[in-house]
C-alpha cells in the first residue's frame, strides 16, 4: 500500500493544528486564549441566521446547480461590480464549500508539471501546498518587514519567466495584516498584461481594512479576462463554519472550473447560499460593527504587545493578524509558538508555517475579546521576561 507522491507532498495548515492541541489541553482542563485560529469570535449575524433556518425549512436541503443558484450568483456578480468597480456577469460566478476550494480549483485546472507560480512569502500555508501538488514550481515572493509587508515590485519582474503561468496576490494579507498599495497593482497588473500571467487574487479580507479603501488588481486595464477572484463570507459575516465562498472566474476558465466542481462537490449547499444571499442583500450594520471592534483590538493589541521587550509589531493595516517580530527573543518563533500554548496557555502560530520569510515571527489572530487580549498579553509578557 502506498501513497501517491503528490498527497504525500501536501503541506497543511498549522492553525487547525495548533487549534486542536489547544483545545485538547483544554480537555485536561487547562485554560488557553485563542489567538491562533483566523475565525471572527462574533456570531453570525441573526438576519442571516433567520435566512438560513427559513430555507431549512423552506425546504432548500436538496442538490442545486453546480456553479451555486442563479439568483445568488447574480447578486454576486452585482456585489463585485460594484465593490470592484468592474463588469461583471452572474455566469463568472461559481459558489464553492468556502474560499478556500477557490484557490483549489483554478490551481488545479491551470498549473501542471514544469508551470511556475509566484506566491506570497510569508503568505497562506495553502497556496504553495496547492502549488506542489498539482506538480508546478512555486516561486516564493518575499514579503519584507522593512517594505510593510508589501512587496518589491521591481522583485517581482526579476520572479517572471516564460514559464511563469499564474501569480498570487492576497489583499489585506494574511498573516500579515499589509495591504498592497493601488500603485503597485497597477505596475503589476502591467506585467502580467505584458508576460500573459494569470492572477489569482484573495480578496476574502476586502472588507477588513482599517484606514484606506479596498483596491482590487481587477480595476486594471487588460486584467479582467486574466484574473480570479476569490471572496467569500466566512471572515466578514463570521460564517466560517457554514462554508460559503465564491470565485469570478473569466469566462474562458468556467466550464472546467464546473466540471471540477462536479467532480468533486457536486454543489454548495442549498440553504446556506440561501443565508448567503440575506448576507449580500441584508443590512450591513453587522459588518461595520464587526470591523470598528477589530480596529479597537487592533489598537489596543499592538500597542501593548510592542511594549514587551524583545517583541515588536507594526501595525496592520487589513485582516485581523498582527505579524510580530520575536527574533529578539531567545527562542526560535515554533519554540515560543509551543512554549507560549504549553507553559503560558496562549495559542498563536510560528510565522515559518507561512514561509521561509516568515521565520523569527509569530502570527497572532486578534480577532477575540479585549479582555481575552489582554490576558493572552499579561501571559505573554511574564512568560518572555523569564527567558
Ligand atoms: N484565503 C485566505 C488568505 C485565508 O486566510 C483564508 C482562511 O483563513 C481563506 C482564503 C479561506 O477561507 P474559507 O474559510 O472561506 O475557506
Amino acid at each position: 500500500m502506498s501513497l501517491t507522491h503528490s498527497v504525500q507532498q501536501l503541506g497543511t495548515e498549522t492553525a487547525f493544528k495548533v487549534l486542536a492541541k489547544a483545545k485538547d489541553l483544554e480537555a485536561q482542563g487547562r485554560n488557553i486564549v485563542h489567538l491562533e485560529i483566523g475565525q471572527p469570535d462574533f456570531p453570525t449575524p441573526a438576519n442571516i441566521v433567520a435566512a438560513g433556518k427559513q430555507a431549512i425549512d423552506e425546504g432548500w436541503t436538496s442538490y442545486g446547480p453546480t456553479c451555486g443558484q442563479p439568483d445568488f450568483r447574480e447578486l454576486i456578480a452585482e456585489h463585485i461590480s460594484t465593490t470592484r468597480g468592474i463588469n461583471v456577469q452572474g455566469s463568472q460566478v461559481v459558489v464553492t464549500p468556502g474560499g478556500k476550494p477557490v484557490m483549489f480549483y483554478a490551481i488545479l485546472a491551470l498549473v501542471e508539471e514544469g508551470d511556475e507560480v509566484v506566491y506570497p512569502d510569508p503568505g497562506f500555508p495553502i497556496y504553495k501546498s496547492l502549488i506542489d501538488f498539482a506538480g508546478g514550481k512555486a516561486i516564493p515572493l518575499p514579503l519584507l518587514e522593512v517594505n510593510d509587508f508589501s512587496f518589491d515590485v521591481e522583485k517581482l519582474e526579476t520572479l517572471i519567466s516564460d514559464k511563469t503561468k499564474l501569480l498570487i496576490l492576497n489583499s489585506p494579507q494574511n498573516p500579515t495584516g499589509g495591504v498592497l498599495k493601488k500603485e503597485d497593482l497597477e505596475t503589476i497588473a502591467t506585467l502580467c498584461v505584458k508576460h500573459d500571467v494569470v492572477i489569482l487574487t484573495d480578496e476574502i479580507y476586502s472588507q477588513l481594512l482599517y484606514d484606506d479603501t479596498f483596491e482590487s488588481i481587477t480595476q486594471f486595464d487588460g486584467v479582467s479576462e486574466r484574473a480570479i477572484i476569490l471572496d467569500g463570507f466566512s471572515k466578514t459575516y463570521s460564517m466560517t463554519g457554514w462554508r460559503l465562498g465564491y470565485g469570478i472566474y473569466p469566462k474562458w476558465l468556467v466550464d472546467s472550473i464546473e466540471n471540477l466542481m462536479v467532480n468533486s462537490n457536486s454543489c454548495t449547499a442549498s440553504f446556506t447560499q440561501r443565508a448567503g444571499m440575506e448576507a449580500l442583500s441584508g443590512p450591513q450594520d453587522s459588518v461595520v460593527q464587526m470591523r470598528e471592534a477589530f480596529r479597537k483590538r487592533r489598537d489596543f493589541f499592538i500597542e501593548e504587545l510592542n511594549k514587551i521587550p524583545g517583541i515588536s509589531c507594526r501595525v496592520p493595516k487589513g485582516a485581523f493578524y498582527a505579524f510580530a517580530n520575536v527574533s529578539q527573543l531567545p527562542l526560535s518563533s515554533k519554540e515560543l509558538e509551543n512554549r507560549l500554548l504549553e507553559e503560558a496557555g496562549v495559542a498563536c502560530l510560528a510565522g515559518d508555517g507561512f514561509g521561509e520569510q516568515g521565520r523569527g515571527f509569530i502570527r497572532f489572530s486578534y480577532a477575540n475579546s479585549i479582555e481575552n487580549i489582554g490576558e493572552a498579553l499579561s501571559r505573554i509578557d511574564v512568560f518572555v521576561a523569564k527567558l
